[in-house]
């Protein structure tokens, strides 16, 4: 992050403007939104901002060239002239006195810089490109626009009315969350959003003086799959529902990015499971999910790819299940499809494999249980999970059974992430080809003809961060 984004408070606080022209004229009316005193000194000043204070009486007009005398102590300064030089000096000065001075279009002069906003006040969104791409902000601003009605800030004034009596009638302060999002996202607000605001109050006042009814304040849980990595691989419900959590309950899969997805302020659990080291034994882990559920939370248990493929997510909610507590599941890509597409490796196709097999190739004392014969059968593709450490065994035993030595097959580390890696080989030469190098899990293994097309189909370009 070049620039931290906050918000600041100018109410009746000084602010100088140098400049009194067109440029100078939107930030003085920016300035005005948030009820600053403002100062304003040009040589020339325009005839829209005289007329603008004539209707706004806190600001002042100095008719003058600025000179380093004029700086004052203002809580910041905005420089929006047409002069490089007065700009500059402008800046220069106000960097001495350690005040914040924004210089109009000129980032290298700026000790901060002024975000484009979507104001629906009290509700204000601000976004910024650090400067990079005004273009970019403005269409992502666009966007924002449509999605934010222009009634949000009403209900947040409504949210405002009522937050005393609901402090008094609803604790603790989850449950108080948990019932302003049942508000603002239910019937209440959508006939708020209809214009009927009396009868929304109405039914607000009644939903909070009803609000002991117990039902309503059962945590639950959600099992999410957070995908094989790529935070844009994510569902819309995975995200809504990570950033309503009260508790995340996460393992090593889930990467980091996606972690910071999840509501700020939200208690975070690791139970990282690693092979042959489970941190938190399953059946705890089940357990906690049934307590926290029961203790009123929302819980979202986080986990990498889908949580019903290879993921022991039936066992988890079996035990919620038992306990009668409400769940849902959210499926999330798995590794398979992710790591398969962004390595370019289609997993069916009409003239390679007419089928697909997902198979875990987790050793037990030294052997992996599987069907060798039918799945060293062609036309078909393999993915094998937690195959790694059995990589020898499973190449071998697919020879054995009939596959040629020469199918390719392909290692891919750490899928869909910046830091992915795809190594591809035969099954008679992958085991040697891997031996020195250091391969990082996660990996997945993708065997059959399929694996031939990505030298023509591969498109992803991860760029690993230099400082990982
Ligand atoms: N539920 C998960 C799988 C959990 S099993 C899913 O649906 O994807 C763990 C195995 O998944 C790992 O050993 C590895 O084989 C595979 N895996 C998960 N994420 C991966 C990734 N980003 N890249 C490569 N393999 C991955």
């Amino acid at each position: 992050m070049d620039y931290f984004p906050l918000f600041i408070d100018l109410k009746n606080k000084d602010c100088l403007v140098v400049g009194a022209g067109e440029v100078a004229a939107r930030k003085i009316e920016l300035l005005m939104k948030a009820k600053a005193n403002i100062r304003v000194v040009a040589p020339e000043i325009s005839t829209y901002i005289t007329e603008l204070s004539q209707t706004y009486p806190q600001l002042t007009l100095i008719k003058k060239k600025f000179t380093v005398d004029d700086i004052a102590q203002p809580r910041l300064i905005i420089a929006a002239t047409s002069r490089i030089e007065v700009n500059t000096l402008v800046a220069q000065t106000a960097n001495q006195h350690n005040i914040p001075v924004n210089v109009v279009d000129n980032l290298p002069l700026c000790s901060f810089i002024v975000p484009s906003i979507i104001d629906r006040s009290p509700i204000v969104a601000a976004i910024s490109s650090g400067g990079t791409s005004p273009v970019l902000v403005r269409l992502l601003r666009t966007k924002l626009e449509t999605l934010i009605s222009p009634t949000f800030g009403r209900i947040a004034q409504l949210a405002e009315k009522y937050r005393p009596l609901v402090k008094t009638h609803i604790n603790p302060a989850s449950q108080r969350r948990i019932f302003w999002e049942k508000v603002l996202n239910g019937s209440i607000a959508e006939q708020f959003y209809a214009g009927k605001e009396a009868e929304a109050e109405t039914d607000l006042k009644k939903a909070i003086l009803n609000s002991n009814n117990q039902n309503d304040l059962k945590g639950e849980v959600y099992l999410v799959g957070a995908g094989p990595g790529d935070p844009d691989l994510l569902t819309f419900r995975a995200l809504r529902l990570m950033q309503q959590a009260d508790v995340v309950v996460y393992d090593r899969l889930v990467s980091k990015e996606i972690l910071e997805l999840v509501r700020r302020d939200a208690e975070k659990i690791y139970v990282g499971k690693q092979k042959s080291n489970h941190s938190v034994p399953q059946e705890s882990i089940n357990e906690l999910l049934a307590r926290l559920a029961q203790s009123g939370k929302r819980v979202v248990r986080l986990k990498g790819g889908d949580p019903f493929i290879f993921g022991r997510g039936g066992e988890e909610i079996e035990t919620l299940a038992e306990y009668n507590i409400n769940f849902q599941v959210v499926p999330g890509i798995t590794a398979a499809s992710g790591c398969a597409t962004y390595a370019g490796i289609p997993l069916t196709h009409r003239d390679h494999a007419q089928s697909c097999n997902f198979v875990t190739g987790h050793l037990k004392d030294n052997s992996i249980n599987l069907n060798w014969q039918q799945l060293a059968a062609p036309n078909q593709t393999l993915v094998i999970y937690m195959g790694l450490t059995g990589l020898e065994l499973i190449c071998q035993s697919l020879i054995k059974f009939g596959a040629s030595p020469d199918l390719p097959i392909a290692l891919i580390q750490q899928g869909t992430t910046q830091a992915q890696r795809v190594i591809t080989g035969t099954l008679s030469t992958m085991h040697t080809q891997i031996q020195n190098q250091e391969i990082q899990p996660p990996t997945l293994i993708i065997i059959g003809t399929v694996v031939s097309l990505r030298n023509a189909l591969q498109w992803f370009q991860p760029t690993p961060n230099p400082n990982e």
